[in-house]
């Protein structure tokens, strides 16, 4: 039986051990952080008693990698999807606007959605659909030359159009300012969503926190093929002989008896464990952060599961029964800022948006995480390496590797999934 090392217990590397476990592949996963999931994971919080998410992660009826990752580790029930696409926008004063696919029939549901969407004018509703029915007609050389708002500027679609969908919609896809995301990979997202049928663009929500949502059924389902886990171990090098990988040595010890090994962790890290190998040696990202509030009511009165906030700084509010998760993606400009005024300026945004009081709050948790996403802008996007690496029985997974999406759930699973297909084929 041949025994595949993995680094990093996020979903890229979850992944990977995983579809390798059921090829019959011995795995050993090594954790440099006492848990699995990486920048997708829950805990439970000691104040309040309730588990919540380092941040909501949104999936969508296209992750179809992700999809099938789920069912195999059995993971599947654990996700609540919609039947198509259903969104509450809301406007300052609880001025609900929906955009919702009614019925089934494909894509006039869709039609009919962005008809009967009230955030837009007729005119502007016009406009969308033309964007729509162009998109095929640009190349990818065309738009690897123009960033989103360039690209949506080009379209002629007005401000409050971008206000109204395109922004809170790029910028929760991308992660990523919509003058700094590439309209190329921009463009992949949207086919993929809105070009693929019914279901792609429904959305998905895990129905426990994440960590019981996918991290715990992976972890069995792994061991239940022979895998082993070692947490708290980070790898702090890899010692290379003729082209190969001769020797893995992390904090407690070198390990030398395997076959391939499989690298799952951020770029950044990876150029760590390769120092003086000149790996990668013109890959550089940005990253962009995510802020996550979770906001603890004394009661909670809000029905519906979520909202999209149009025109504020604050894109989403999640409603999960015990408490709101509010979400800021493109963050950065509150990484600095104190907990005190983040939640001031939280709470002003819901008061005009949702009419939620101050004193309707118990409590909150505001998580910041700074290196959420890589930008995916028209510079790095063909820079990203594929899953192969100069070292014979070495191999690269993870969110930022070329899977032609942004960072996402569904780019990590499937570079865990190219990896593992990649070993097999050995
Ligand atoms: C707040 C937030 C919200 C998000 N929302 C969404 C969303 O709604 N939808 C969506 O699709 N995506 C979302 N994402 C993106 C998604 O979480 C990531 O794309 C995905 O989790 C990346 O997985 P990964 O396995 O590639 O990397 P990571 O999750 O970063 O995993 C890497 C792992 O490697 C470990 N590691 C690092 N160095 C070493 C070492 N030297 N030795 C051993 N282990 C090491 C780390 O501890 C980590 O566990 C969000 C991200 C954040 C942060």
């Amino acid at each position: 039986m041949k025994k595949i090392v993995v680094i990093g217990g996020g979903l890229a590397g979850l992944s990977a051990a995983s579809f390798l476990s059921n090829a019959g592949f011995k795995i050993e996963l090594l954790e440099a952080s006492p848990k699995l999931g990486g920048r997708a994971y829950s805990f439970l919080d000691n104040e309040t008693g309730a588990v919540i998410d380092n941040g909501q992660h949104i999936l969508m009826g296209c992750y179809n990698e992700t999809l099938n990752f789920f069912k195999l580790i059995g993971a599947e029930e654990n996700l609540t999807k919609q039947s198509h696409l259903s969104l509450n926008f809301v406007k300052q004063n609880f001025e609900l606007c929906p955009l919702k696919a009614s019925g089934s029939l494909y894509p006039f549901n869709l039609l009919s959605a962005v008809f009967n969407y009230s955030a837009i004018s007729f005119y502007e509703k016009l406009l969308f659909i033309k964007f729509f029915t162009k998109i095929y007609l640009y190349t990818d050389k065309d738009l690897k030359e123009l960033t989103v708002l360039e690209w949506l500027l080009l379209e002629k679609q007005t401000a409050n159009l971008i206000k109204s969908f395109w922004e809170i919609f790029a910028v929760s896809a991308l992660n990523t300012d919509i003058k700094k995301a590439s309209a190329k990979i921009f463009a992949a997202v949207i086919k993929k969503i809105f070009f693929r049928g019914n279901d792609a663009s429904a959305i998905i929500l895990p129905s426990l926190g994440l960590t019981e949502a996918y991290c715990d059924d992976a972890l069995r389902f792994i061991n239940n093929k022979e895998g082993r886990f070692s947490f708290s171990e980070p790898v702090i090098t890899l010692n290379v002989q003729d082209s190969v990988i001769k020797e893995i040595v992390t904090t407690k010890r070198v390990i030398s008896d395997f076959d391939c090994v499989i690298s799952a962790i951020p770029l950044y890290a990876l150029k760590k464990i390769m120092t003086g190998k000149n790996f990668l040696p013109d890959l550089e990202f940005d990253y962009s952060s995510i802020l996550t509030a979770h906001l603890f009511l004394k009661e909670n009165r809000f029905v519906n599961t979520f909202y999209g906030l149009i025109d504020s700084p604050v894109q989403w509010v999640f409603n999960k029964g015990t408490h709101l998760t509010v979400v800021i993606s493109n963050a950065d400009n509150f990484m600095g800022v104190s907990q005190e005024e983040i939640i001031e300026l939280i709470l002003d945004e819901l008061n005009k948006y949702i009419l939620l009081g101050r004193s309707e709050i118990s409590t909150y948790k505001i998580i910041k995480e700074k290196r959420a996403a890589f930008i995916p802008s028209n510079d790095i996007l063909d820079k990203r390496p594929s899953v192969y690496t100069p070292f014979k029985n070495f191999f690269l997974a993870g969110d930022w590797t070329d899977t032609g999406l942004p960072a996402t759930i569904e780019s990590a699973v499937k570079s865990g999934r190219i990896a593992a297909d990649a070993v097999r084929s050995l």
